[in-house]
């Protein structure tokens, strides 16, 4: 059995900056992932973030996750085990089962574990959905942008948030017709500058409307649409049909938690982040107190959001372990740069979020 300072499950934005935190201090980190490659979602994030110069605005996600993993790689006691899986955790003993693609299995222990798993995409129940052609939004990107194949012909979007708008014009990009946008909200979720792009680009948006069903013989050829009432309830005599080879689904995440159920952290039901999250003290510490979340697993937020947490966690994690003499004053200049993500309008569904954690 091998022992570490610091494990960290997942190399995304999250879990590369917890992990620099630590080999920045002299620690023993090693970062666990199951992709082929380090980067989480930001691998598919080909077009080039918004926002300030510290928020990394004009650079492209895919770039972020290289220069996080360059970075990384200087630090000789930071490791970095791709394409391999922890399975579970065991506790009492602070230990992790991994599985590489070679399915040997090798236990690691820790003395501090930070999870930074990221999330799942929802899907939504409709007949049909089980049709070849049928996909989550995630699934549409990893396949344009990760392995340059275009998902079909024509693309319906379901989900007007910042996703949906956004790969709604990678497809468009990419020379995929978008038939339409259904939103089942009155209003529109993702930015408006993403909408006007794809409006301008001929693509209609319909609020408040959704999918009834999916309809094809072997593969899906079609889907029903139609607008929901106040209460959100179908409305039959405003259904209507558009054909598709895809239907995708950009209807929002739920986190990833398996191991913080395991770890035995204290778990609750918020809405606005998602769904069951794990308690937090908003510097990334749970209930368990060698077990530490970050991003997305924490609450779904974005990628800006998730570096932050994630260095957070990773602060809170070193200076658990007595090493973190600069803690004050590095963790007050990434809580500022978060309460700066999660200012305003945008950040409001996550700021109730939290409050539900009493932060
Ligand atoms: C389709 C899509 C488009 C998006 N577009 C944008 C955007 O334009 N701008 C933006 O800011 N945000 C965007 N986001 C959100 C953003 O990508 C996420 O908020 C951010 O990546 C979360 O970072 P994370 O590190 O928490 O998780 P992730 O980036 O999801 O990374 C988690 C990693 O953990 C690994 N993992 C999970 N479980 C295990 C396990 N048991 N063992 C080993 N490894 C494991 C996963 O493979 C993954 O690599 C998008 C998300 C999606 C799904």
């Amino acid at each position: 059995m091998k022992q570490v300072d610091i494990a960290v499950v997942g190399a995304g934005p999250a879990g590369l900056h917890a992990a620099l935190m630590g080999a920045e201090r002299g620690l023993d980190v090693l970062v666990i992932d199951n992709a082929g490659q380090a980067g989480g979602q930001l691998v598919k994030q080909t077009h080039k973030f918004f926002g300030s110069r510290e928020q990394r605005a004009g650079t492209r996600g895919i770039h972020i996750a290289d220069e996080l993993t360059k970075k990384l790689s200087t630090y000789t006691k930071a490791r970095l085990w791709l394409s391999s899986t922890v399975l579970s955790y065991y506790p009492a003993d602070q230990t992790l089962m991994i599985e590489d693609d070679a399915e040997s299995i090798r236990l690691i222990q820790a003395q501090r574990l930070i999870i930074a798993t990221g999330a799942s995409e929802k899907l939504l129940p409709f007949p049909g959905n089980d049709l070849p052609g049928v996909y989550g939004a995630g699934a549409v990107q990893t396949l344009m942008n990760v392995h340059g194949v275009k998902p079909g012909r024509k693309v319906l979007m379901v989900g007007a948030g910042n996703i949906g708008l956004i790969v709604s014009y990678q497809l468009l990009q990419s020379d995929v017709e978008v038939v339409a946008v259904v939103e089942a909200a009155p209003h529109i979720g993702g930015y408006a500058v993403h909408a006007s792009k794809i409006r301008r680009m001929g693509v209609p948006i319909y609020t408040s409307h959704s999918v009834k069903a999916a309809r094809g013989e072997q593969v899906l050829e079609r889907a029903v649409i139609w607008q929901l009432d106040e209460q959100w309830n179908g409305i039959d005599s405003t259904q209507f049909e558009l054909p598709c080879d895809v239907l995708c689904l950009a209807v929002g995440l739920s986190p990833l938690t398996e191991l913080l159920w395991q770890a035995g952290c204290r778990m609750v039901f918020v809405p606005e982040l998602g769904g069951h999250v794990p308690w937090h003290n908003g510097r990334g510490a749970t209930s368990v107190p060698e077990v530490f979340v970050a991003g997305d697993a924490g609450g779904v937020e974005e990628a800006s959001s998730a570096m932050a947490t994630g260095a957070l966690a990773g602060l809170s994690a070193v200076e658990s372990l007595g090493q973190c003499p600069d803690y004050a004053e590095a963790t007050g200049a990434w809580s500022r740069e978060l309460d700066a993500l999660r200012a305003g309008p945008a950040g409001s569904k996550i700021r109730k979020g939290l409050q539900s954690l009493q932060l």
